[in-house]
């Protein structure tokens, strides 16, 4: 075996060692080398931390996306309009940045960004065909079909991670339950209330089960309007 040979399969090697660390301590691979390169989501552009990493439908993680963009495999978002409203929304009402944005200033950075960004490169290579936008369709049409009184029509559903939304309901008998998983990504939206009032609507769905709650603001005194199997 020539030396060349020999250093390129060291080199998957350790490739391999790092993979299986990176499993085995659920951390990116980037930390395991001590974080040489800042990683951004290549599909919103958010700062990546271990925490947000997308992951593979293995459960191993994919280090080029966050986990709004990315969940168990599936790329959520086919267009660029809807993920730049969903990001403005959180760009103008970021209070961690500390900076103030216009809608306007937000919207015109997306527009400039995402374009550059590998995931809407390569996105005829990348996307499904549609399959998941027909999914999320699929899923809007049978919630709207429940037709839960006060709450609107249904348009859009986003990405959202299981922690965040992972509200306590308190049971008939006063015990707290949680129904969600922290680590998973859902798919869902919040609705102003037809009869107005404090409450909203919060909608979440996937595969298994539509989940209706209305809560107050922050998500606080929570009420379980539905739960329904699919
Ligand atoms: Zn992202």
């Amino acid at each position: 075996m020539s030396w060349r040979k020999r250093s390129l399969s060291h080199g998957r090697q350790n490739t391999e060692t790092l993979k299986r660390l990176s499993e085995l301590f659920n951390v990116s691979i980037n930390t395991l080398l001590g974080s040489p390169q800042k990683l951004i989501c290549q599909c919103c552009g958010m700062p990546l931390e271990d925490e947000i990493i997308g992951r593979n439908q293995d459960g191993t993680l994919n280090e080029n996306y966050c986990k709004w963009c990315y969940a168990d495999g599936t790329y959520t978002y086919s267009d660029m309009d809807e993920l730049i409203d969903v990001c403005v929304k959180h760009m103008v009402s970021d209070q961690f940045t500390g900076e103030s944005l216009t809608v306007e200033q937000a919207r015109a950075y997306m527009k400039q960004k995402l374009p550059q960004l590998d995931y809407w490169k390569r996105y005829e290579e990348l996307s499904d065909d549609g399959q998941f936008e027909a999914f999320k369709q699929q899923l809007i049409d049978e919630i709207n079909a429940l037709h839960v009184e006060g709450m609107p029509e249904l348009k859009t559903l986003n990405a959202l991670v299981g922690s965040f939304v992972n509200l306590e309901y308190r049971l008939p008998s006063g015990q707290k339950v949680k129904f969600l998983d922290d680590g998973t990504t859902y798919l869902g939206n919040q609705l102003e209330c037809e009869f107005g009032g404090d409450r909203c609507f919060g909608v979440l769905a996937n595969m298994d089960f539509i989940l209706v709650c209305t809560y107050e603001a922050e998500g606080a005194n929570p009420e379980l309007v539905l739960y329904k199997k699919r």
